[in-house]
């Protein structure tokens, strides 16, 4: 799984209409997309999901974020890809990202940052089995 990362774009990018836009700079940065679904978390599924963060000051806004209205899944294929997307993505804050990321073009704030992306090789295998069973992978 060394070679396969997962990524949400999140409500605040598909109210906007920036799902297609953003799909275009993961194609262009070299990444082949390997399962994809449009979906609509409920509170309960987005607070598992993001459960590592159920400590934190945030986590009730951001589960109220990412519930709000439909999301795209997708696992993503390409060689170093947990790495390269977190580039391709930027910084957590758009404040402090990079120009050229998705994040700098597409993100309003710190919480509502457009795309999630895998931290690890660990974390793409879980979150992509969250969203995709095995025949949904290609
Ligand atoms: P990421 O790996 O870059 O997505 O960042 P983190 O794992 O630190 O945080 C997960 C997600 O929680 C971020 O992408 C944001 O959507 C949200 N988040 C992080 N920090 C804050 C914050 O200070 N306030 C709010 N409202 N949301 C935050």
């Amino acid at each position: 799984m060394t070679n396969r990362t997962f990524t949400m774009i999140k409500p605040d990018a598909t109210e906007k209409g920036s799902t297609g836009g953003i799909l275009a700079m993961i194609n262009a940065a070299g990444f082949r997309i390997v399962a994809m679904k449009m979906t609509h978390l409920g509170a309960g599924k987005a607070g598992q999901f993001y459960e590592v963060h159920k400590e934190r000051p945030f986590y009730g806004e951001l589960v109220e974020f990412m519930s709000r209205g439909p999301i795209t899944a997708a696992i993503l294929e390409k060689e170093n890809a947990v790495e390269d997307f977190r580039k391709l993505i930027g910084a957590t804050n758009p404040a402090n990202a990079e120009e050229g990321t998705i994040r700098k073009k597409y993100a309003a704030s710190i919480g509502e940052n457009a795309v999630h992306g895998s931290d690890s090789d660990e974390n793409a295998a879980i979150e992509g089995a969250f969203f995709f069973n095995k025949l949904e992978q290609f």
